[in-house]
């Protein structure tokens, strides 16, 4: 008995094959004696899969031949010719990814941007010729000013306070994505995370100076980075706008969790809320007064000059984005060594899975340092504010402020009714 099994327009190399598939277990279940195809290429175009179809034919003593005669399978001679095939195809493989590796890294070395893809956001003078896919090319390692000057904004806002959520509406308010799209969270960290944006390439886990300018500096693309790190542990839902000073930020003074807001349901106006308690409940206060407290106590602090006394002793750290740069570079040395462990016998793996680690440990250390100055910042321009400045500042701000000079710890209350217990609400100076 024959079947036929006919695939025709599904790809070889990649992508399902069913009808492939189907074969195969046929041959597996031993319901076949013998396959015959065309070519070694109908059968499969992936040679480095031949070894695996010796394996079948030798393991369920199925005959497989090919009618053009280049392989036959059903014999020990033949199974030779069709291991070397396949070892031949599976070298050219590897040299071919060893070749791309080799001219990746010289490119990168050189400056040059690695892969083709879409135009990034910042950059790309249209040449005037077209490409392949008939699509105007672009020259990316010119800037488009006014691009530029946007991201540099956005991220001048990230650095100074502004949540995401906040960044990304301003975004959409002045520009599109490079694809002409809407921008979301998500498009805005990608842009951000990418070295080009700080004129760098990176390449198996290395930076290397491009040969375009940076949109913004070293610094700043590490320091935005740390902080969108930071904020992801922070704030699980980035996509929320920030409505109340205090949610993620006041504390339950019995269990430790940070507090939450809801609307009170109380017979009072319908617009009062309470932050509280979403873990253990015991803890709810009223917003505006709550708020109004905190306020009034961040507010002295930004005054007294003996904070502003300490806010300009606090040494802006520049370097801090090339520290973590060359941190980097030596842990790539390191794990290259790790690697070639076996041409440097005086070399042992434990001092350099030791080095690492701490190399780890110092980039880590570096950018919570870059994130803290981030706040510091943020506490400098609000310093001296008055109310009213106070007032017109984007809330998102506003918390950073608060977080950053205050614990706030809210206290069951046995008060009810109007009036506000100060003695229920304790804030902890922080450093
Ligand atoms: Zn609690």
């Amino acid at each position: 008995m024959v079947r036929v099994f006919t695939e025709n327009d599904t790809s070889a190399t990649n992508g399902t094959r069913p009808k492939y598939k189907a074969m195969m277990e046929m041959v597996e279940r031993g319901d076949a004696e013998v396959i015959v195809a065309w070519h070694v290429d109908r059968l499969t175009r992936k040679l480095t899969e031949l070894e695996q179809i010796i394996e079948l034919a030798e393991r369920t003593k199925v005959k497989i031949a090919t009618v053009s005669g280049d392989l036959d399978l059903s014999n020990d001679g033949g199974r030779l010719v069709g291991r070397i095939l396949a070892s031949v195809a599976r070298g050219e493989v590897e040299r071919k990814s060893a070749r791309q590796k080799a001219a990746n890294q010289q490119k990168a070395e050189k400056g040059e941007a690695i892969g083709g893809g879409k135009r990034p956001y910042g950059f790309g003078v249209p040449t005037g010729e077209t490409g392949r896919t008939g699509q105007p090319t672009y020259d990316t390692t010119k800037l488009v000013p006014e691009e530029a000057q946007f991201l540099r904004e956005a991220v001048e806002r990230l650095l100074g306070g502004q949540t995401q959520a906040s960044v990304v509406r301003w975004l959409n308010e002045v520009s599109v994505t490079s694809q002409g799209n809407r921008w979301t969270s998500k498009s805005l960290q990608n842009l951000l995370k990418s070295p080009r944006i700080a004129g760098l390439i990176s390449y198996e886990g290395q930076l290397y100076d491009a040969e375009w300018p940076g949109i913004i500096s070293e610094d700043q693309w590490e320091a935005v980075n740390a902080l969108m790190e930071r904020r992801a542990i922070e704030n699980p839902y980035p996509g929320r706008a920030r409505r109340y000073l205090l949610t993620g930020v006041a504390e339950c003074s019995e269990c430790g969790s940070t507090l939450r807001c809801k609307p009170s349901g109380g017979k009072n106006r319908k617009t009062a809320r309470l932050y509280y308690c979403h873990e253990c409940r015991k803890v709810a206060r009223n917003v505006e007064r709550l708020d109004a407290y905190v306020v009034g106590r961040v507010l002295h602090l930004l005054n007294d000059p003996r904070l502003i006394e300490e806010l300009s002793n606090v040494a802006s750290d520049p370097g801090l984005g090339a520290e973590i740069a060359l941190l980097q570079q030596r842990k790539a040395d390191a794990k290259e060594h790790l690697e070639n462990l076996a041409d440097h016998p005086t070399l042992s793996a434990d001092v350099i899975v030791r080095a690492m680690e701490s190399f780890d440990k110092r980039i880590e250390e570096l950018r919570e340092r870059i994130a803290r100055t981030v706040e510091e910042r943020a506490v400098i321009q609000a310093a001296g504010f008055t109310k009213e400045q106070w007032d017109d500042t984007a809330i998102d701000v506003k918390s950073v402020v608060v977080k950053a000079l205050f614990r706030v710890i809210v206290k069951p209350t046995m008060k009810r009714g109007p009036g506000f217990d100060e003695s229920a609400v304790r804030m902890e100076r922080r450093r």
